[in-house]
């Protein structure tokens, strides 16, 4: 399980890009192979940033700022109920942003065995 430590420094680094998922299998047959794919979404402005062969899943990011970022780096919406969940959850888990204010790191829980 991993557990997340740290805290939001408020760069405003993860603002600045769009990340989704996409189904694995069905988009590769789609466009041939993982080549043909990152070739396809170069010329659209998105990268194919990973992607996870057990869970069947690729991760694109896009490089579109979002609208409640101000020029110095910050959320005009913060604190307010305005602010979408998913950026009050975010990160849940590791992403590729070197500077974060989180980290991650694998904690082992136990369970006891109640008899
Ligand atoms: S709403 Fe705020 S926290 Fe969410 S992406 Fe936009 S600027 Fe960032
Ligand atoms: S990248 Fe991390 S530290 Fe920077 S604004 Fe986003 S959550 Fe906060």
């Amino acid at each position: 399980m991993l557990m997340r430590s740290g805290e939001c420094h408020h760069c405003g680094e993860c603002c600045e890009t769009v990340n989704m998922t996409v189904v694995r299998d069905v988009t590769l047959r789609q466009h041939g192979n993982l080549e043909e794919l990152t070739r396809y979404l170069e010329y659209r402005g998105i990268r194919v940033i990973g992607e996870d062969v057990a869970t069947n899943q690729l991760y694109y990011s896009i490089d579109i700022p979002c609208r409640q970022l101000t020029g110095d780096q910050q959320c005009r919406v913060h604190n307010t109920p305005e602010k979408p969940l998913l950026c009050l959850k975010y990160p849940w888990a590791p992403d590729d942003i070197k500077n974060c204010g989180y980290t991650f790191k694998e904690q082992t829980v136990l369970i006891e065995e109640v008899s």
